[in-house]
């Protein structure tokens, strides 16, 4: 790990590793892993996070988007993607890069067999979603009989597997709606089995159910912010590793006289002598103004320098004057440390929107 000398976003692959290994150790050893890999692998970077994982054999891909199974088939990634949320305009570049649609409405399904049959597919493999509680996306199990009188019929498709999503997993005061969950979850799949001539495998959990409850991984589970570090409990956050850095450097140093403002709508004014750092970090890299006025803060030499004034678009100024450092010093915003979900935590956010947000135009640097 060197220091930084601009605004990056480190990325340790053997954090990666380690997490894999952990969520691997919490499954027998038939159950599936699908590596959530959606919005560039979670703000970190979608190639190369894939392409790691694919070489520690993970069973499945999935993503947000066909855009972003797209991008992975470009980069070499042969391992099937589940297409989480595709749009009926991209069925046929699906089909092009062997994705595979989660289909979630009679709508949708039927749109995409129609697709399917128009390019002489036979047994394509489709994903059926189920809304056990979310109430996001979802077939109903009232919707069971009909599907699979559509899904034995045609040979254009066939069901590889049936899931839902838990929508409360990390959060043990609700307890008993994510078993209420996992309770319509185990009819649907019950009925599915009885009424389908496809054997599809099923799937519940994202990374807190997988921690929270091992009796619901079926036959395979979801796993996105695991992966990154994070297990959304004070438990598994330290057995987790935070794969990102986002680190950078103090640009320039002022001394800011009292009455005397900072930045943008004089967002800051100080009623003592006070000494500033500006960071080359700001509201287009991820930072949202949500973070200014003193809520969220940085790390200088391991002492903690809060945002002083509002976030500007490229750029933050921070308060050192208790803090010894000088222009050029490497500043963190978030580390394994001083981790994503604590600072999110300053700014009434969580560690998925931070991390998420890192721009693109900030490097990426890879420790392997
Ligand atoms: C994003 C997503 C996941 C991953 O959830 P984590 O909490 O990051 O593990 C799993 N399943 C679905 C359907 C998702 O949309």
């Amino acid at each position: 790990m060197s220091k930084a000398q601009e605004t990056i976003l480190e990325i340790d692959l053997r954090k990666l590793k380690h997490n894999y290994e952990f969520i691997k150790g919490k499954l027998t050893e038939n159950t599936m892993v699908i590596a959530v890999v959606k919005a560039f692998a979670y703000g970190s970077d979608a190639e190369t996070i894939a392409t790691y994982l694919q070489d520690l054999n993970v069973d499945y891909f999935a993503v947000a988007y066909a855009s972003e199974g797209i991008q992975l088939r470009k980069a070499g990634i042969h391992k099937p993607i589940l297409v989480l949320h595709p749009q009926v305009i991209n069925f046929k570049a699906l089909i092009d890069n062997c994705l595979e649609p989660n289909l979630y409405s009679f709508n949708v399904l039927n749109k995409f067999i129609d697709v399917a049959q128009a390019h002489k597919q036979k047994n394509y493999p489709i994903h059926l979603k189920f809304n056990t509680g979310l109430n996001r996306l979802g077939f109903t199990y009232a919707d069971v009989t009909e599907i699979t009188n559509i899904t034995n019929t045609t040979k254009s498709i066939k069901v590889q597997s049936i899931f839902s999503h838990l929508g409360a997993s990390e959060d043990d005061n609700e307890r008993d709606f994510t078993l209420h969950q996992i309770e319509l979850f185990n009819k649907i799949k019950k009925s599915f089995k009885e009424n389908s001539i496809h054997k599809p495998f099923s799937h519940l959990t994202n990374t807190s159910g997988i921690l929270n409850y091992p009796e619901a991984h079926f036959d395979a589970v979801r796993t996105g912010i695991g992966l990154y570090g994070f297990g959304n409990s004070a438990t598994y956050n330290t057995q987790l590793k935070p794969i990102a850095s986002l680190k950078s450097i103090i640009s320039q140093i002022h001394t800011i006289k009292k009455g005397e403002s900072v930045g943008y709508n004089r967002g800051y004014i100080a009623n003592i002598t006070t000494k500033t750092a500006t960071i080359p970090i700001g509201h287009a890299d991820g930072i949202a103004r949500s973070y200014g006025k003193g809520k969220g803060y940085v790390v200088i030499n391991n002492q903690k320098a809060p945002i002083v004034g509002n976030v500007c678009m490229d750029m933050i100024m921070v308060n050192i004057t208790n803090i010894t450092c000088k222009e050029g010093d490497e500043v963190i915003i978030f580390d394994g440390k001083h981790t994503a979900a604590q600072f999110a935590a300053t700014g009434n956010s969580i560690s998925y929107e931070i991390i998420t947000a890192v721009a693109k135009r900030i490097k990426r640097v890879f420790i392997r």
